[in-house]
């Protein structure tokens, strides 16, 4: 685990090496000394982050910490300095057009959805770019994402501005799935929810991995998203202050204080108990 004063490229490497450990391959989404402003004040102070294959990644932060900003500079939505790299290769001149067609996908905080829509126009809206380049596959996708959320399939004819805040959320997220991505990026995507909606979400988002897609996830609620992922960042006023694998962060006593209200210990996941490890 990295701490705060470690210079940032050696964070960077250690990122690297912590996530090889593991039965982890090739670096995805690779993000570099990354800095983001918003006019003269900056927001994201060179933030470094690895996501590997099949792989969930949390960030997670308090109210205020730049979480947002790192996903939009990620999707290319606002001008950054430092280095993006997207399926070995460089992405910072990409659009985000050209990001979402080499399967990179954001679920924004706000879900942004067509509330007058049905929930299937909604679904149709993330396959855009496929149909515009004639892919067939989208036919099958739209299957498994019904598949997976047979909610949204009952609901398919109603307007999404209809939806429960769980039901949008997956909507959501069905709409990214529709896009085929190969990392996905959700903003806060138990925002808003009760408790059981939010464990419902986080255990679909942590069935994704299994389909072999890697996950950039978000999140206030660092409990949930610790217990779902492989590996966490801490992200404190713009700036990514510790690292590790999400066991390891959850039984960090800092971060159990600060974010988990907790010293660390058991914790439950998804109707299974692990056992966090000690901390380092
Ligand atoms: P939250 O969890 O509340 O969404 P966050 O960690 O996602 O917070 P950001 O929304 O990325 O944080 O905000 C980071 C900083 O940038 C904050 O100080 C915020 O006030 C500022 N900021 C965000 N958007 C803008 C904007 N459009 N213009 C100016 N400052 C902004």
């Amino acid at each position: 685990m990295s701490s705060p004063g470690r210079p940032k490229g050696l964070s960077a490497q250690m990122s690297r090496s912590a996530q090889r450990e593991g039965k982890s391959t090739s670096n995805l989404l690779e993000v570099r000394d990354l800095r983001v402003a918003y006019g003269k004040v900056e927001a994201v102070h060179g933030a470094s982050l690895i996501v590997d294959e099949a792989r969930i990644v949390t960030v997670i932060g308090p109210n205020g910490a730049g979480k947002t900003t790192l996903l939009g500079a990620i999707m290319g939505l606002l001008p950054s300095r430092g280095e993006v790299t997207l399926f070995g290769a460089p992405a910072t001149r990409m659009t985000v057009e050209q990001r979402v067609a080499q399967g990179l996908c954001l679920v924004p905080e706000r879900r942004e959805l067509f509330s007058a829509m049905t929930v299937a126009d909604n679904l149709e809206l993330g396959a855009f770019a496929r149909a515009r380049r004639g892919d067939r596959g989208i036919a099958r996708t739209r299957d498994d994402v019904y598949a997976r959320f047979p909610r949204l399939h009952e609901r398919r004819a109603q307007l999404a501005g209809t939806l429960s805040g769980g039901e949008r959320q997956m909507l959501a997220l069905g709409r990214a799935l529709m896009s085929s991505p190969k990392v996905l990026m959700l903003d806060e995507p138990s925002l808003g929810l009760a408790p059981l909606v939010v464990r419902e979400i986080f255990n679909i988002v942590s069935a994704l991995k299994a389909t072999g897609v890697s996950i950039l996830l978000v999140e206030q609620n660092a409990r949930a998203a610790l217990q779902v992922s492989d590996y966490g960042y801490v992200l404190e006023t713009g700036e990514l202050a510790l690292e590790g694998p999400s066991v390891e962060l959850a039984s960090n006593p800092k971060v159990a204080a600060t974010y988990l209200g907790k010293s660390g210990g058991q914790r439950e996941v998804s109707g299974a108990t692990h056992r966090a490890s000690a901390p380092p």
